[in-house]
């Protein structure tokens, strides 16, 4: 038998457990000698109440919808990511006769004069937007006033979705099929990583006590810690004739404000998405939730707090502003972990080729939008070392393995 650990239970670290074992389960169903795996999701949160507290894999909504950007790939990337992430919510709707996502389309205008300049140039270099580019009649139409944007984009496949009734499901979908192999260990966390010859040694620190456990491999989905799990740990991305490499991330803290909506207003809002720089959601349950707001620094000043707060009310004030009452208001705060180049950090770590260190990590502001097919693409490297050793995996020649590839220059 084997073990494969998962450091961090947010969408990188859920995500990945599904897609390993509906792998396992596909190569199985065609093998006389079944694999035999069990995969262990390691969470420091107590409960799942304690975990969607604070990581923003458990915001109330997130928002998926293709970028506007310059990046033809990235653009490519997070198209065929928004793909993947469709099949599977179609796939835990038919298997649990419920609703994830909410198709309401959205409505995607620039911040300003000089972003609706760089959008014109992008429309012109790349067809992808050419069905979706809408003028200032039907923005006006759209938004029900005069708007200053004499361009936009209408995404018909926007939606928005409760990443914990995601996460949820997908997992109860992992315990569904594979209940023996699968274990979720919640308030542990991961303190010591030692890589071996073979296999990595963890130091688990669960209810004040420390203990080791043994893997054959190990995946760190530990978003914004993931820098500290390295430095505390003296972990490099790895020479591959890169000297040393040491991994560099940001976090910023993000900020998410939810806007109870009183019934004489409710009418105002369009039942679409509604994104500049950032969104405002359709009406849920009665609020409005407009974000993100970003600093660049971890600060919890009440200040801070209600300066994002305004800046968010006023993006939702770009539908309606006409309020007569004080709206009562509330957030969310987490933290949003990137790269220099804005793309995920995917792959095998450690200098050597047979190392069992993975990351999976820097998902950036679209985690949930291309999770699913990065998942799936770091759980076929995984299973086919584990299980055709012999076979060299393919994985360098996947397109978007070259984007995410930890050796990367970033
Ligand atoms: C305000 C805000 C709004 C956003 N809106 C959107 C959106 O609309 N659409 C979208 O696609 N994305 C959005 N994002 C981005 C998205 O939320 C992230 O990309 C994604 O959640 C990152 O997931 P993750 O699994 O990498 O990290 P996390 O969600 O941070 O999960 C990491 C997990 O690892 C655990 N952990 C950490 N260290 C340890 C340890 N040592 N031992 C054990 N466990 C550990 C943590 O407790 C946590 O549960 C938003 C982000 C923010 C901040």
């Amino acid at each position: 038998m084997k073990r494969v650990g998962i450091i961090g239970s947010g969408v990188a670290g859920v995500t990945l457990l599904k897609a390993l074992v509906d792998q396992t389960l596909a190569k199985n169903s065609s093998k006389r000698n079944k694999l035999n795996l069990e995969i262990v999701l390691i969470e420091r949160g107590r409960n799942f109440f304690d975990t969607f507290a604070e990581s923003p894999s458990s915001n109330p909504v997130v928002v998926i919808h293709n970028p506007v950007t310059s990046r033809a790939e990235y653009q490519y990337f997070c198209n065929e990511g928004i793909k993947t992430m469709s099949s599977w919510i179609a796939s835990l709707e038919e298997k649990f006769k419920t609703k994830v996502a909410h198709k309401t389309g959205l409505l995607h205008l620039p911040k300003n004069i000089h972003e609706q300049k760089k959008w014109q140039d992008i429309f012109d270099k790349n067809s992808f937007y050419q069905q979706n580019i809408v003028g200032k009649s039907v923005l006006n139409k759209y938004l029900k006033k005069n708007t200053n944007s004499d361009v936009g984009i209408w995404d018909p496949n926007g939606f928005w979705l409760s990443p914990r009734k995601f996460l949820l499901l997908c997992l109860r979908d992992v315990t569904r099929v594979f209940n023996k192999g699968a274990k979720i260990l919640m308030g542990t966390e991961v303190r010591k990583i030692k890589v071996l010859e073979k296999g990595v040694l963890l130091t688990v620190r669960t209810s004040d006590s420390d203990s080791e456990v043994f893997f054959d491999k190990v995946i760190i989905a530990t978003g914004s810690k993931t820098e500290e799990l390295f430095n505390r740990n003296s972990l490099y991305l790895g020479k591959k004739d890169y000297s040393g490499k040491t991994l560099k991330l940001f976090t910023n803290s993000g900020q998410l404000s939810r806007f109870t909506i009183p019934e004489e207003y409710r009418r105002f809002f369009p039942d679409f998405i509604f994104c500049k720089g950032g969104y405002v959601t359709p009406l849920i349950k009665g609020a409005i939730y407009s974000g993100s707001s970003y600093d660049k620094i971890k600060n919890e000043d009440s200040f801070l707090i209600d300066k994002n707060n305004k800046y968010n009310y006023a993006r939702m004030c770009d539908i309606y502003d006409k309020f007569n009452t004080n709206i009562d208001v509330s957030y969310y705060r987490s933290e949003r972990c990137t790269s220099s180049d804005k793309l995920p950090v995917v792959g095998k770590i450690g200098n050597r080729l047979e190392s069992n260190l993975y990351i999976f990590s820097a998902l950036a502001s679209r985690g949930f939008s291309y999770s699913p097919l990065l998942a799936e693409i770091l759980a076929g490297e995984i299973i086919s070392e584990i299980f055709d050793p012999s076979v060299k995996y393919e994985a360098a020649s996947n397109r978007f393995n070259q984007l995410v590839n930890p050796f990367r220059p970033v």
